[in-house]
């Protein structure tokens, strides 16, 4: 787990997404003489990112960074879709924070939203070992998205060889066949619409609001 990846895409002069910090190891739980102190819980995020393509960044932190995954069509509460998922590179824990404009041109330009965030629990305590071996359940504690959820990677695709992930909900009281993401499209710190942190930022709205869902963009305009 690096943020070298991260940092080298990235002009730092031009963006005012963060750096971050030095990765220092951080385990959740650590078992200090016989006792088993529970530490901070473990973070996630979801950003709605309109680059040049919409998609949701899936992030957890794990490690001292951000394990980040892009979905394309975002989460869904239905357990029967299976939602792509392609690993992009650790984010930095500072950028959980981060909501609006990457300038044109950088790496990722254009806006993003913080979708919803919370706290997630690993199934298993062995993160690594989860992923390792292709299958990381957890849960998570959010403001739009709850309970039981799983990672699984895919066979490398034939075309790029490149790992892709499913992201799919488990069948429990959280599950549902509400679309989420057209339902709830707004932003779970300003409660703003993509179009609306675009303007804020004096960009151009009319491209952030393709990210927003139709219905969403005629009641911001009533
Ligand atoms: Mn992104």
């Amino acid at each position: 787990m690096s943020l070298k990846e991260y940092r080298h895409k990235r002009r730092f002069d031009v963006t005012s997404e963060p750096e971050g910090k030095a990765v220092k190891s951080v385990k959740a739980t650590k078992a200090v003489k016989g006792h088993r102190r529970t530490a901070r819980k473990l973070a996630f995020v979801v950003q709605k990112h309109r680059a040049s393509a919409l998609h949701y960044d899936f992030r957890l932190e794990w490690g001292g960074v951000m394990l980040s995954w892009a979905v394309p069509k975002g989460p869904s509460l239905d357990p029967a879709t299976k939602r792509m998922a392609m690993p992009v590179e650790d984010h930095p824990i500072e950028y959980n924070a981060f909501e609006g404009i990457i300038p044109a041109g950088q790496y990722g330009g254009g806006t993003v939203m913080i979708w919803d965030r919370g706290t997630w629990t690993p199934q298993a305590p062995d993160v690594d070992a989860a992923l390792a071996a292709g299958q990381l359940k957890f849960s998570l504690a959010g403001q739009k998205l709850h309970g039981s959820w799983v990672l699984i990677r895919t066979r490398p695709r034939a075309e790029t060889g490149r790992l892709s992930w499913l992201l799919i909900k488990h069948r429990d009281a959280w599950a549902s066949a509400d679309d989420v993401a057209e339902r709830q499209p707004r932003s779970v710190v300003s409660n703003r619409l993509l179009a609306e942190i675009a303007r804020d930022e004096g960009r151009d709205t009319k491209r952030a609001a393709f990210g927003d869902p139709p219905a969403a963009r005629i009641r911001a305009r009533s």
